[in-house]
């Protein structure tokens, strides 16, 4: 196992263990709201929370932020399941939702009001806006504010029982209207929703806002470090403010500790565009190969190691900034050079016939499984007369430092001899339906004396007669825009038209038993993945999770 790199939070909790503030205790969450699939953002999230409960030897709880019950679905639940234990973490008995704490952040509600430290509003949306202020105008303190404790508590009540519709309360924290700090000033912390909720039903008309809820959560679930992207540092001295008041009424007071999201060029991240992506059919689904959800990187043929490696040498930080996708596919390059077994694919055929090889003959080729693991073996392609060839490694008329196929040329047949163009078969439109070679005995690979002729140029190939059909799906970026979602432009309009093809390409007769997320490198051609969905046995689909090099440039 690599080490883990040193960061600001880790220094933070090597420091606290040294004082002993949590009696050496490390205890993280990782809280995602229940309305969409997790992204790459949300494994950066993931692999920092789990990795430092496992490295400290602590806990790492997987909560559902479920207080929005409207925008909120089970399907979002299991999905999110599914791709934290795809990516190799296991929250063991630690699952908890937000909603399970309804009764006790009720409690804590009502314990505010009677405090003076919270109040009814009878103020419309609109108004607390008005109210509210600017960054550079103070807020003006609503009329209800001074309300007294005994009214809000028997308006809240009522609140609770169902007496009002949406909107008209709200229950608000009585903080400070002059703060700079927008976010204090007395932020609504209840606020009626007469929905279903997927987990409490019809039980509760009124639910708790993130804020007021997410700190009492970490707090009743003894967090200690309490992990979360920039945009809430803001917010901390609420998250703060609102634990301050509960002192000893809740088990301990976290600390909030913020660090730069991810920003991943290509593509989109948030959950509205990606939304709209699938609803608008734009994508196929939330599991689209193109996406940068979890459940669509893995079925392009990522592996939870690449992810993980990818979060690890991104690294953590306090400051915002934009990460490569290229980073992302080299980490995935790295990782299947490493980890997928070599095979023989050929994309866009052009036959090739070997006028010198007899009919009825065929030969076994032995090709390594992997040219820097002989322990993993070689396989055998039989070769015959007829081939199938990549259309690409013919040029009727080559282009300068072109060492490929071209009338006269020759070049290497991978695993097998070297053989010589000698001539072109056009149809009546002119275009190449064929071309003929000649084959020299003397050089078949791992012979003695094969070597002893150099040309430049090493092709792979398949045997006609041996060669087994595949749907293969060629993915590329989603967007050609770096920055999709940028400044005013509609990010759809950025949708890269070319970001899908779908082939009927020849594969090697063992690629028909891959077995569904099994990858492999296919020479020359990039990383490949069976697909987990569509691969059957005999119908053999194929994903390009990425090519062999970036072509994209940085
Ligand atoms: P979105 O903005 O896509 O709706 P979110 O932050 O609202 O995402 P949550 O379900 O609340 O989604 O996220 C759960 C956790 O994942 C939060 O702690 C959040 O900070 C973290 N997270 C979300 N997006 C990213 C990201 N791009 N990089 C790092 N962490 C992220
Ligand atoms: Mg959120
Ligand atoms: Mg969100």
């Amino acid at each position: 196992v690599d080490a883990t790199p040193a960061n600001f939070i880790r220094n933070i909790i090597d420091e606290d263990n040294r004082t002993g503030k949590w009696n050496g205790r490390v205890e993280t969450r990782f809280p995602p709201e229940p309305n969409g699939y997790l992204h790459i953002g949300h494994a950066k999230s993931i692999c920092l929370n789990f990795g430092i409960a496992h490295d400290y030897g602590g806990v790492c709880h997987l909560r559902f932020d479920d207080t929005n019950p409207e925008k909120e679905a089970q399907e979002y639940v299991d999905s999110i399941c599914d791709s934290v234990s795809w990516l190799g973490f296991d929250w063991g008995k630690h699952l908890y939702y937000s909603s399970d704490y309804f009764n006790q952040l009720y409690e804590f509600a009502e314990y505010l009001i009677t405090q003076d430290k919270a109040y009814v509003e009878s103020l419309s949306a609109e108004e607390i806006r008005e109210y509210r202020g600017t960054l550079i105008h103070p807020g003006k303190n609503s009329p209800y504010r001074d309300r007294p404790a005994a009214e809000s508590l028997d308006l809240f009540r009522r609140m609770k029982a169902g007496e009002f519709a949406d909107g008209q309360y709200v229950l608000r924290a009585k903080i400070d209207m002059a703060s700079p700090n927008i976010n204090m000033r007395d932020p609504v912390i209840y606020r009626i929703r007469h929905v279903h909720h997927q987990r409490t039903g019809d039980q509760w008309c009124i639910y708790p806002m993130y804020d007021y809820t997410h700190c009492i959560s970490d707090a009743l679930e003894r967090i200690t470090h309490s992990l979360c992207t920039l945009e809430f540092e803001d917010h901390r001295p609420l998250y703060d403010w609102v634990l301050d008041q509960l002192a000893g009424k809740v088990p301990c007071h976290p600390q909030q500790i913020e660090f730069a999201r991810l920003n991943l060029t290509y593509t989109v991240m948030s959950k509205r565009k990606l939304i709209e992506l699938v609803e608008k059919k734009l994508v196929d689904g939330w599991d689209d190969p193109r996406l940068s959800t979890l459940a669509g990187v893995r079925r392009r043929g990522f592996t939870p190691r690449t992810i993980r490696l990818f979060a690890e040498r991104i690294g953590i930080s306090k400051a915002d900034s934009w990460i490569d996708m290229s980073i992302l596919e080299d980490c995935l390059r790295e990782d299947l050079n490493e980890h997928a077994p070599r095979r023989v694919a050929v994309l866009k055929p052009l036959k090739l016939i070997i006028d010198n090889y007899p009919e009825d003959q065929q030969e076994d080729c032995f090709a390594p499984n992997h040219p820097q693991k002989p322990e993993w073996g070689k396989r055998t392609i039989p070769f015959s007369k007829v081939l199938y060839i990549e259309r690409d490694d013919f040029m009727e008329v080559p282009a300068k430092g072109y060492f490929r196929l071209s009338p006269g040329a020759e070049v290497r047949l991978r695993y097998a001899f070297i053989v010589k163009c000698v001539q072109v078969d056009k149809n009546a439109q002119g275009d190449i339906e064929a071309i003929h070679c000649t084959y020299d005995p003397d050089t078949k690979s791992g012979t003695p004396g094969a070597d002893s002729r150099k040309v430049k140029g090493n092709i792979h190939w398949l045997s006609v007669k041996h060669a087994q059909v595949a749907e293969v799906r060629l993915y590329d970026r989603l967007f050609t825009d770096p920055h999709p979602d940028s400044g005013d432009k509609d990010y759809k309009t950025a949708l890269n038209p070319e970001s899908k093809q779908i082939i009927t390409a020849y594969v090697e007769q063992s690629l028909c038993d891959a077995q569904p997320e099994q990858s492999f490198q296919f020479e020359r051609n990039g990383y490949f993945v069976a697909d987990r969905l569509d691969m059957k046995p005999g119908k053999p689909v194929f994903n390009r999770a990425v090519t062999l090099r970036d072509s994209w440039g940085k």
